[in-house]
């Protein structure tokens, strides 16, 4: 069997590995399941691809978004790997011949949408199939604590059932303690071991100031901290498609070559406009969330929300985004007591359950409450996560710039009761 640290330095190019990663490879080259939770940017992909390299049959690798998936098998096949995705992006004679290079073990990773995967003739073809591993990214998707849920996720539980003697991996980067355990559970992984990697991002500062004419406040800290159009690449993430739109033709009238990224877009534009992004420098690309898992852009310098997240998971991985170069990085973002009052809203006039909407008022005041904290956010951030007994970081703006206390908890409260 190829040793892991040979396939990393051969086949990646790598000269060695990162944090957990090579105790997580060897546990799953071992026949071992595992739940990886590690911060965005840190490597996960690795610690599925190296395993499917060294042991025996095609790795099945289940992934929530095509994008995703088109990107990692590119990069992949550049690699010279043997990789396919599986999705409904191919016809049915392209699938049938990926199906046919799997039952031939032909391929080492294939990439396969949920709700495909557990299709029965799917299934019995992977009966007929030697399998390396399953690996599961993006594994909050089947937890309702997860701001991703997808109901096709919660079928991966039968992987177990049905071949009891294939590791399973299951990678996020989400997971707060309600999450983690649900992953658990919902995928049947109690027995595997937990890979639980630390959340802090010291490289970024965050910043969150009390709006007041946002577009006006990002411009003078672009301005000011990221030296004005065209110097630093980054990424403004606004609530509605209108917003990005009009704030992105804003930004381009101050000079900043700013794209716009949204799912009402049509799909040849969000590709051009995301290629460009990966491929240029100085771009500013104004999004709703719908623009940036799975996207792996080294300098990113900075994170602006003009609108609040929907939690504190969705903030941290969308910051995460800035700084995986591990240079100096910004998470920006302007709250106004009327975004709280919208998004309250919005959570009551919606068509959930009474326990998800629990659930979402929970997540809400948990971000209000990073939002209007006077200590160190990093360590709000962070204890959120499970990660207490973190000094105040001196990288964040209540620490740089401490302020007279504040309560805005009250009017919060009124906001979010309305
Ligand atoms: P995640 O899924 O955890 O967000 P990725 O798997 O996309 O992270 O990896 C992020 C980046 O880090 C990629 O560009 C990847 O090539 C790089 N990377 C991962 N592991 C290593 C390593 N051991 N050495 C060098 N670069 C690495
Ligand atoms: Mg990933
Ligand atoms: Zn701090």
């Amino acid at each position: 069997m190829p040793v892991p640290l040979h396939i990393l330095k051969t086949v990646f190019g790598f000269p060695a590995f990162r944090g957990q990663q090579e105790e997580v490879i060897r546990h799953v080259v071992e026949g071992g399941d595992a739940l990886v939770l590690m911060p965005t940017g840190a490597g996960k992909s690795l610690c599925y691809q190296v395993p499917a390299l060294c042991r025996d049959g095609v790795a099945i690798v289940v992934s929530p978004l095509i994008a995703l998936m088109q990107n990692q098998v590119e990069a992949l096949n550049q690699l010279g790997v043997r990789a396919a995705a599986l999705n409904s992006a191919r016809s049915p004679d392209e699938a049938r011949v990926i199906e046919r290079r799997m039952q031939a073990g032909e391929l080492d990773l294939v990439y396969v949408a949920p709700e495909r995967l557990v299709l029965p003739g799917f299934l019995a073809l992977l009966e007929d199939c030697r399998i390396a591993l399953f690996a599961i990214d993006e594994a909050h998707c089947v937890s309702q604590w997860g701001h991703d849920f997808r109901p096709e996720y919660l079928q991966l539980a039968l992987l177990h059932e049905r071949f009891p003697s294939v590791p399973r991996i299951a990678l996020t980067a989400t997971a707060d303690g309600p999450t983690r355990k649900d992953i658990a559970e919902r995928l049947n992984l109690q027995e595997g071991r937990q890979f639980i990697a630390g959340f802090d991002r010291p490289n970024i500062r965050y910043r969150i100031a009390t709006k007041n004419n946002a577009r006006e406040q990002l411009a003078r800290f672009l301005e000011a901290e990221h030296g004005g159009p065209g110097a630093e690449s980054g990424i403004v993430y606004c609530l509605s498609r209108a917003k990005v739109e009009e704030t992105a033709s804003w930004l381009a009238g101050k000079g900043y070559t700013a794209l716009a990224y949204h799912a009402g877009l049509d799909q040849p534009v969000r590709a051009a406009n995301q290629q460009r992004f990966l491929r240029e420098e100085g771009i500013v690309m104004v999004a709703t969330i719908a623009f940036g898992m799975g996207i792996d852009k080294p300098d990113v310098r900075f994170v602006a929300h003009l609108d609040l997240p929907k939690s504190l998971e969705a903030y941290y991985q969308e910051t995460g985004r800035a700084g995986r170069d591990g240079l100096p990085a910004d998470a920006w973002m302007a709250y106004g007591l009327e975004d709280v009052g919208k998004l309250g809203q919005f959570i009551a006039s919606s068509q959930a359950s009474d326990a998800q909407k629990r659930i979402e008022r929970q997540k809400l005041n948990a971000l209000l409450g990073l939002c209007e904290t006077t200590r160190c956010r990093r360590q709000v951030l962070l204890e959120y996560f499970g990660e207490m007994g973190h000094p105040p970081c001196g990288n964040c703006d209540t620490c740089l710039e401490p302020v007279a206390s504040f309560d805005g908890t009250e009017l919060a409260r009124k906001a979010l009761s309305c």
